[in-house]
């Protein structure tokens, strides 16, 4: 894999998403997500020592010290291996390149004099939670359409495969991770996954998933429900700005503190 396939896959990120705006952003591939984040922002060294974000995870955004520096995409190696049937660095792209978009209009709509304020002041937590939703729904959708034309399974059988084995696996998924969280915040973190994921099948498949039907067999979440709907009426930061505080105030119903 090269560097031009990555720059092929941002390419039909902005086909497919014709209206998200054209950033600068670099795609770097590691084995170690938490060296090469430091090795470009050697001044969070101790953060990451301290904090130890998830070494597993597909991929990760690190954003520049300066505003009018491109964006990194931190792609892990590993889980290119591990996943390449189904594609999901692809998905990843797509998902750590919404993040990227996100934070840069953000820092630009608030007047910010750098990125690192974003992760750091608790102000920007609701932002970070919804960009989450955000970028799983459009990662994952990109991911899917690239899928569908690749391969020649059906709709049909591409629902049967989510409503059998997709949604079963990701809801148990998510409650295991609920459970273990540590921090209201992680919980969140989970249920805005969640919410993406179940938000793009909506999308694509309307006669079988909807705002009511995520709590079928989800009877002690029943909040989901009006959440997905309010986060489906604000899919753009765009439709999102001005509402921060409303979504922060529904969370708040459901969390003391996050
Ligand atoms: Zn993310």
């Amino acid at each position: 894999m090269t560097g031009e396939d990555f720059q092929e896959v941002v390419s039909a990120y902005y086909r497919f998403y014709p209206d998200a705006e054209v950033i600068p952003v670099k795609i770097l591939v590691t084995d170690d997500l938490n060296r090469t984040h430091s090795e470009i922002r050697p001044e969070c060294k101790e953060y990451l020592l301290s904090e130890r974000p998830q070494q597993d995870f597909n991929g990760r955004l690190v954003a520049p010290h300066l505003l009018d520096e491109p964006m990194n995409i931190l792609m892990n190696e590993y889980k290119i291996i591990e996943y390449f049937d189904s594609l999901t660095w692809l998905g990843t792209i797509a998902h750590e390149l919404t993040h990227a978009i996100d934070y840069y209009q953000m820092a630009r709509r608030e007047n910010l004099a750098n990125y690192d304020i974003i992760d750091t002041d608790k102000k920007y937590n609701v932002f970070r939670l919804w960009s989450e939703y955000h970028a799983r729904k459009t990662g994952y959708k990109f991911r899917m359409a690239i899928i569908s034309r690749k391969n020649s399974s059906s709709p049909e059988e591409q629902l049967k495969f989510i409503r059998e084995e997709e949604w079963p696996y990701q809801k148990n998924l998510f409650l295991s991770n609920y459970e273990n969280c540590s921090t209201d915040y992680d919980q969140i973190y989970f249920v805005m996954n969640l919410l993406g994921r179940y938000s793009a099948w909506c999308d694509l498949f309307p006669d079988s998933f909807t705002e009511n039907s995520i709590i079928e067999d989800l009877e002690e979440f029943s909040w989901l429900s009006s959440l997905l709907r309010f986060l489906r009426s604000h899919e753009t930061l765009e439709t999102m700005y001005d509402d921060f505080g409303e979504l922060d105030n529904l969370l708040w119903d459901y969390w003391i503190d996050f």
